[in-house]
C-alpha cells in the first residue's frame, strides 16, 4: 500500500535530509502558477512529506503575494491527504503568552487583495463551500495530543484573525478584533484554510504566539524582528510537535495493519459471537513483533514488577511482554489449574459464567503489576482479574488489551473501579 502523503506550509525545520529519508527538491507548476516555492520532500517514520515555505526560501514574498492556490493546489496535487501549517500570530489575549501554542479552531478573514477561490467561473454550477469548522478536528487532535506529550503551552482552540499585511494594526484595530472575540492575528492562515477546504484537503495549524500586536499597554508594539527572534528561539519545538504529529500519523497506519491481521470468526463459540482471533496475528512474525515493540514503547518507563496475563490468550502476549521489560510474569487462570494455594472470584463473560484464580503468592503487597489480555469484551473477566491483583495488594499499573469491543462497555465496568485502561485497537461491528 502507498505511504501516507502528508503537506507541510510554513517554516517548519523539516526541511533537513538528516530528518527525510529520500530527501529531494522539486519545481513544480500549478494552472494557478508556481508555488512559494520548490517542494521538498522525503520520508518520516513511513509518511511521505511535502514542504513548501510560504514565504519563499528567503522569505521574499510578502503576504500578498503568497500564491495560496498554487501551495494548495501543488500539494493535493502530489496526493497529500493531509495539510498542517505553522505560523507565527500576535496574541489578542492576556494568557496567550509570547511562545505558546495554539491549536486554532476558527479564522475572520480580514484580507482585501487575495485570490480566495480556485472556482473563478461557475463552469459546472454554482460552488459556495459551507465553512462552519474550517480546521479538521482529526489534524487538531493529533496537534493538541502532541503539545500535551511534549509538554508544551498550548490552547486548545483560538480564533485567528487575518489582516492584509504588511503593516500591523492600529490600536484601534486590535482592540476592535479584541472585540469580535479574535484570539489571534496574522498574515497568513485564512486564505490558506479556504483554499484547502475549497480543495477538499482536511487542513490544520499549529499557531505559535510570538507578541501582543498592539493593544497591550505594557508592552512593546510587535516587531519584525521580535517575531522572527521569538519564531528562531522556538523553531526546535514546532519542529518537535511535527514530527509527534506525523509520528502518531504513522502509528495509526501500523495499527490498521496489526488490526488487519486479525481474523474474525462469525458465530464462535455461540451464535452471535464475532471472535476476534489473534492466531493470524500471533502467527505473523512482523505483526507481533510490531505489536509487542509498541506495547513495550508503551510501558518500558513504568517501573513494572511483574506483568499478570489472564488465560489462555492473555498469556503469550503478558509472557512475551515481560521478557521484553524484564519484569516477572503472573498467570491469572481458569479454576482448578494451578497447584498451589489460590484465591479465586467469579464473573460473567460475553458468553457464559466462569471464574478466574491466582496462587496466594503471586504477587508481593505493593508491587507493580500490569494486566495483559488479548481483548476486552464486558470487562468481566479483567475486573475479576483486578480483584484478584488487589487483594493479594498488589498495585495495578494499567490493564492492556490490544483489542477493544467498545460495544460491550469493558472499558467503562474498569474504569468505573478506577483503573485505567489502554487499548490499541477498536472492533466495531465489522
Ligand atoms: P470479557 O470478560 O467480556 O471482557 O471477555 C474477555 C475475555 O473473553 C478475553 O479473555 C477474550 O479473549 C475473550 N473474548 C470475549 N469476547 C471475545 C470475542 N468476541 N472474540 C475473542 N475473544 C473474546
Amino acid at each position: 500500500m502507498a505511504a501516507l502523503k502528508i503537506g507541510v506550509i510554513g517554516g517548519s525545520g523539516l526541511e533537513n535530509p538528516e530528518l527525510l529519508e529520500n530527501f529531494k527538491q522539486k519545481e513544480v507548476d500549478t494552472p494557478f502558477g508556481k508555488p512559494s516555492s520548490p517542494i521538498t520532500t522525503g520520508r518520516i517514520n513511513g509518511v511521505d512529506v511535502f514542504i513548501i515555505s510560504r514565504h519563499g526560501v528567503k522569505h521574499e514574498i510578502p503576504p500578498t503575494q503568497v500564491n495560496n492556490r498554487a501551495n494548495i493546489f501543488a500539494l493535493k496535487n502530489e496526493g497529500c491527504k493531509y495539510i498542517i501549517a505553522t505560523t507565527a500570530v500576535g496574541s489578542l489575549r492576556e494568557d496567550i503568552r509570547r511562545g505558546d501554542f495554539v491549536i486554532l479552531d476558527q479564522f475572520i478573514d480580514f484580507t482585501k487583495q487575495r485570490k480566495l477561490t480556485f472556482f473563478e467561473q461557475f463552469e459546472f454550477g454554482p460552488v459556495h463551500t459551507p465553512m462552519p469548522e474550517p480546521f479538521s478536528n482529526i489534524l487538531r487532535k493529533k496537534l493538541i495530543e502532541s503539545c500535551h506529550k511534549l509538554g508544551h503551552a498550548y490552547h486548545e482552540k483560538g480564533t485567528v484573525v487575518t489582516i492584509e499585511g504588511p503593516r500591523f494594526s492600529t490600536k484601534a484595530e486590535s482592540k476592535m478584533f479584541q472585540q469580535f472575540g479574535a484570539d489571534v492575528i496574522n498574515m497568513s492562515i485564512a486564505p490558506e484554510a479556504i483554499l484547502a477546504n475549497e480543495a477538499e484537503v482536511p487542513y490544520g495549524v499549529i499557531a505559535m504566539s510570538t507578541d501582543y500586536d498592539c493593544w497591550k499597554e505594557d508592552e512593546e508594539p510587535a516587531s519584525w524582528e521580535v517575531i522572527r527572534m521569538v519564531m528562531r528561539e522556538n523553531t526546535e519545538r514546532v519542529k518537535k510537535v511535527l514530527l509527534e504529529t506525523i509520528n502518531s500519523f504513522s502509528r495509526d497506519e501500523e495499527i490498521r495493519k496489526l488490526k488487519e491481521s486479525i481474523r474474525t470468526i462469525p458465530n464462535f463459540p455461540k451464535q452471535g459471537i464475532m471472535f476476534r482471533d489473534i492466531t493470524t496475528l500471533l502467527k505473523d512474525k512482523d505483526a507481533l513483533r510490531k505489536l509487542i515493540d509498541m506495547l513495550y514503547d508503551r510501558y518500558k518507563d513504568f517501573a513494572i514488577d511483574a506483568v499478570a496475563g489472564i488465560e489462555s490468550r492473555g498469556f503469550v502476549l503478558a509472557g512475551m511482554l515481560a521478557g521484553r521489560l524484564g519484569t516477572g510474569l503472573v498467570l491469572i487462570r481458569k479454576p482448578g489449574k494451578l497447584p498451589a494455594e489460590t484465591i479465586s472470584e467469579p464473573y460473567n463473560l460475553e458468553y457464559g459464567v466462569d471464574s478466574v484464580e491466582i496462587h496466594k503468592d503471586a504477587i508481593s503487597p505493593k508491587q507493580k503489576i500490569l494486566l495483559v489480555d488479548d481483548l476486552i469484551a464486558t470487562g468481566g473477566t479483567a475486573l475479576a482479574s483486578c480483584k484478584l491483583i488487589t487483594q493479594l495488594q498488589g498495585e495495578i499499573v494499567e490493564c492492556c488489551f490490544p483489542i477493544e469491543l467498545p460495544e460491550l462497555k469493558g472499558r467503562e465496568k474498569l474504569e468505573q473501579a478506577n483503573q485505567k485502561v489502554f487499548t490499541l485497537m477498536k472492533f466495531e461491528g465489522e
